[in-house]
């Protein structure tokens, strides 16, 4: 196929470019996943091996598609497509040994987190502090995300009387402690620990610079520091990087992404390629309309063109119901209307929320109408309790440090193990520094176990013995044969009937799931298998069945399309989220969000919000979104449901748009000098290259200024 047929001179442009680094800024829905997929297949065809070409994006979705674009372009590949999670998990079974991280680590999902982190707030005597589990959770994860160490995170913020983050500041520590016992890392520490094998060590810095000679990183603005580490270390011999975003669509701050990575990669490559696309090709005039309104309600954003030669369509739909219960009726009939009568299918329609909270209404809605729905970001099978159980053996063999999957195998099915006894093995093996299983084998020697705890655990021990001896087999293989001689499958197949059906249905899925992977990737081992599904995000479990409507938050919607999009649940404290009423900065980030989930529609908008909502055992009264009061006056058809007095959603004063706050962007370039860390420095290469260069702009008001806040990096 020509690669070039059907672009856009711009397009053309970005996907001919080869050596060197490039920036593709432009706004959503205006080509630029469909660059990065062309540009890989035109390096490929220029004779650039597939191997040393890096493909990274935000979601195993996105990065599933892009595969199988290029491989429609170019068969056989060889490319690695994939999330920076994946990425460096990969780097890590290889290199890991170098930081002192065993091959076989466990990789701790959030749930797993927070199971640790529970036991170490116990362990410190600090459950009774006034911090909940969940807000340390958050806390060490943005820390990591600003690679601060525990250390760093205490002298910085630790002391001076601010009691949270003094106890954040002592789990966080202990809690390190405890996943390099155990030999696990959680999500953060995959990147963290990456960045830290690329400062240390030069060798493998250049090594690795020269095997991903050309790397293209798709959603850049929202990378965080991490992943920008990344990316830099590895592109500078070989600066041949390509990364393509749009500022308006950051919606990752809260994560610890940061807008300025893209704002400042001029700066950061010099003398870059910079290509601007304009023109979109997915929504209608309307829907695009509607979105530029919304967002020049920013302040802090530069303003940028973005037209369509797309027909005008139909206007976009706003609805105002008296409760959520009749929203949530209210969307599955009409649906099942466009259906019947529009002529789209269930697959082209997709329903986003801000909280997945909101989504049972819907589910409910759907079934009583027979709609057929997938939910994207609710329980997915992989958090499942049986799924789990039976993924903790694996943990366990790959891993026998990893305390958090002993603990979760080793009552699985139970096997009369009390807590009391599990407390007793596990101060047993703190104090002589041994992983739970050893110390379980040893069981004998522990004071103070029941009979029945004491030979329950040798009986799990040898049972890791003998499903150990069988780890060179296939995934699907280990799996099965673990399911049965640890006699978990028997034990749900046993229970009445409604739940262990389910329970075991979900097991023999995730057999199936093993066999599959074992097809797609017959050189893998049961290590890839579970990495792979500890790394498969919500969005990957979604398929592409086309036969469904998907239910989904607005986050997970990002770089997806569909030809008719909901978005329901306009309110003051959804959306904005209530935590964001304070402050401005996340105030933009929400309408950021907004505009995502308005730019995901090709050809029907339609938005909702009710008068009434129960949410969370509350029923109050709602107030319409603020964003609301900010769509255009033309392109928009009001619809009153609520049945309240005449005044409907006229209640909703509008308010004009205002100018940026920021001057225009210097002709040619978007950089705006500040205080910004280079490669050199960053990589501890000497030649310590930050430097403040004129101004700072306004945007260091946005997200404090990396230097202060990062001195090992400066
Ligand atoms: P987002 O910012 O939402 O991620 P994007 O900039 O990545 O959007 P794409 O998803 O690459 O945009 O493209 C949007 C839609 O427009 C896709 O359906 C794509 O196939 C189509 N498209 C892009 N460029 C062209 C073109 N030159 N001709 C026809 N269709 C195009
Ligand atoms: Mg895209």
């Amino acid at each position: 196929m020509d690669l070039f047929r059907d672009l856009t001179p711009a397009q053309r442009e970005a996907v001919s470019h080869v050596d060197g680094p490039m920036l593709v800024l432009a706004g959503a829905g205006s080509g630029k996943t469909r660059v990065i997929t062309r540009r890989v297949a035109h390096l490929i065809r220029s004779g650039i091996p597939g191997r040393r070409i890096l493909a990274l994006t935000f979601t195993n979705k996105a990065a599933g598609e892009m595969r199988e674009r290029i491989a429609s372009l170019v068969p056989d590949h060889g490319v690695w497509v994939g999330t920076f999670h994946a990425l460096c998990a990969r780097l890590l079974r290889e290199f890991g040994p170098r930081i002192g991280l065993d091959r076989g680590f466990t990789i701790y999902d959030q749930s797993d987190r927070l199971r640790v982190i529970k036991s170490v707030l116990d362990q410190l005597d600090l459950s009774d502090a006034g911090v909940a589990p969940e807000k340390v959770e958050s806390a060490i994860s943005r820390a990591k995300n600003d690679m601060l160490d525990p250390e760093t995170f205490l002298s910085r913020r630790g002391d001076g009387g601010d009691h949270v983050s003094a106890v954040v500041g002592r789990v966080y520590k202990a809690y390190q402690l405890r996943l390099l016992e155990s030999a696990a890392v959680d999500f953060d520490d995959l990147l963290v620990h990456v960045v830290s094998l690329l400062k240390e060590d030069r060798e493998l810095r250049a090594r690795l610079d020269d095997r991903y000679r050309y790397i293209l990183v798709d959603e850049y603005q929202d990378t965080n520091l991490a992943q920008y580490a990344i990316v830099r270390a590895l592109s500078v011999d070989a600066p041949n990087l390509c990364v393509t975003g749009d500022p308006d669509q950051s919606i990752y701050g809260w994560r610890g992404a940061n807008l300025n990575n893209i704002l400042e990669f001029e700066h950061d490559y010099p003398g870059c390629k910079v290509v601007r696309l304009e023109r979109n090709y997915r929504s209608t005039k309307n829907i695009l309309r509607v979105a530029d309104h919304v967002i020049r309600h920013n302040r802090r954003r530069k303003p940028k063109a973005l037209t369509t030669e797309n027909p005008e369509g139909e206007p976009v739909e706003l609805a105002t119901f008296a409760s959520e219960a009749d929203e949530a009726q209210a969307v599955a009939s009409t649906i099942a209307d466009l259906v019947r009568d529009g002529g789209y299918s269930f697959g082209e329609i997709a329903v986003f929320v801000r909280v997945t909270a909101l989504t049972r209404g819907f589910e409910s809605a759907f079934r009583s109408l027979a709609i057929p729905y997938q939910v994207v970001g609710g329980v997915s099978f992989y958090e499942r309790v049986e799924v789990k159980d039976a993924l903790a053996y694996l943990s366990l063999l790959n891993n026998p440090k990893d305390d958090v999957a002993f603990l979760r195998a080793v009552n699985a099915p139970p096997r009369g193990i009390g807590k009391v006894s599990l407390d007793r093995l596990q101060s047993f093996a703190r104090d002589r520094g041994l992983p739970m299983l050893a110390s379980a084998r040893d069981a004998a020697s522990v004071a103070g176990l029941t009979p029945k705890a004491r030979s329950g655990l040798r009986d799990f021990a040898l049972l890791m013995d003998e499903l150990a001896a069988l780890s060179d087999h296939s995934a699907e293989e280990v799996i099965r044969r673990l399911l049965h001689l640890s006699g978990y499958r028997e034990y749900w197949a046993k229970q009445p009937k409604g739940d262990g059906e389910d329970r075991v249905a979900n097991l023999d899925e995730l057999v199936s799931a093993a066999r599959q992977f074992d097809l797609e990737h017959p050189e893998a081992t049961i290590l890839d298998f579970l990495a792979d599904v500890t790394l498969s995000s919500a969005v990957d479990r979604w398929k592409d069945e086309g036969g469904a409507v998907t239910l989904m938050t607005l986050h997970a919607a990002k770089g997806l399309e569909f030809p008719v999009v909901f978005i329901v649940g306009l309110e003051q404290g959804l959306l904005p989220h209530s935590r964001a009423s304070d402050n401005d900065a996340e105030l933009e980030e929400e309408r950021r969000l907004f505009f995502v989930g308005i730019t995901r529609a090709q050809k029907e908008l339609r938005l909702s919000h009710c008068r009434v909502r129960e949410f969370r055992g509350q029923r109050s009264v709602a107030i319409p979104s603020q964003f609301l009061s900010e769509l255009p006056e033309g392109p928009i058809r009001y619809r009153d449901q609520s049945g309240m007095d005449g005044e409907g959603s006229l209640s909703i004063r509008r308010s004009a748009p205002r100018p940026p706050e920021r001057p225009e962007p210097r002709p040619g370039g978007i950089s705006s000098g500040r205080f910004r860390v280079t490669t050199a420095a960053a990589l501890g290469q000497g030649g310590a290259s930050a430097s403040p260069e004129g101004p700072a702009s306004d945007l260091d008001a946005f997200r404090p200024g990396l230097l202060v806040l990062h001195p090992q990096y400066g």
